[in-house]
């Protein structure tokens, strides 16, 4: 099970979540480490994507390439996780993104879904749920729900920084559901900030502190 967890080790991912948690860096910088992120933890993500055979004729010579044969699905976490989406499409530019919106009930506490147009059956072969902050996982769980609704098999998620207790509530909930992340940290405070964690990251990416 602990295998399905991968914190990534890259010098680059390091260099960049340090970057990414610093107090001076500015909202350009952050959108563009966010981004930077994104894509270097999708390629972790992405490495038993399928591909099929495919002719290409280079100026030299017909050889066989391939090409990706899977349909991919994003699904970001508003709003955090609208940059996340924004740079893997430039790597994937064939992906759908399913906006999905969720609220807390502060009296329940249960995720309701406030916005949700993705179909019964979505053709999809890979779902992807984007979220920096993977604090107590109750946004990833509600959106992993809906997608395991949908019969969406192959679920991932990618997250630039967690906390443990949202990596074990997780894993108590989807053993099935990877997760790729740039970074475990020690815990959550009592309002459910992730400790060192970067403070909001929607604030951060959208200049809104
Ligand atoms: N969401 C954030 O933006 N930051 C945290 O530390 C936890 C959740």
């Amino acid at each position: 099970m602990q295998d399905l967890v991968h914190v990534s080790r890259h010098p680059l991912v390091l260099d960049k979540i340090a970057r990414l948690r610093d107090v001076g860096t500015t909202p350009k910088e952050f959108r563009e480490l966010v981004a930077d992120l994104a894509r270097l933890l999708f390629m972790e993500a992405g490495t038993d994507l399928k591909t099929a055979d495919c002719a290409v004729q280079t100026p030299m010579a017909q050889c066989t390439g391939q090409k990706l044969s899977e349909r991919i699905g994003l699904f970001p976490i508003l709003r955090a996780g609208l940059g996340m989406a924004e740079a893997i499409l430039q790597l994937v530019p064939q992906a759908q993104v399913w906006h999905l919106g969720l609220y807390r009930d502060h009296r329940t506490l249960k995720p309701v879904t406030y916005y949700n147009k993705l179909p019964p059956t979505p053709a999809l072969d890979m779902a992807v749920v984007l979220d920096p902050m993977l604090a107590t996982g109750g946004s990833a769980a509600a959106v992993i729900d809906i997608l395991q609704q949908r019969s969406i098999g192959r679920i991932k998620f990618i997250g630039l920084i967690a906390a443990p207790e949202g990596v074990r509530a997780m894993r108590e909930r989807f053993p099935e559901v990877s997760l790729y992340l740039g970074a475990m940290d020690s815990h959550l405070n009592e309002v459910g900030y992730i400790i060192p964690g970067l403070g909001d990251a929607g604030d951060r990416q959208f200049g809104t502190l």
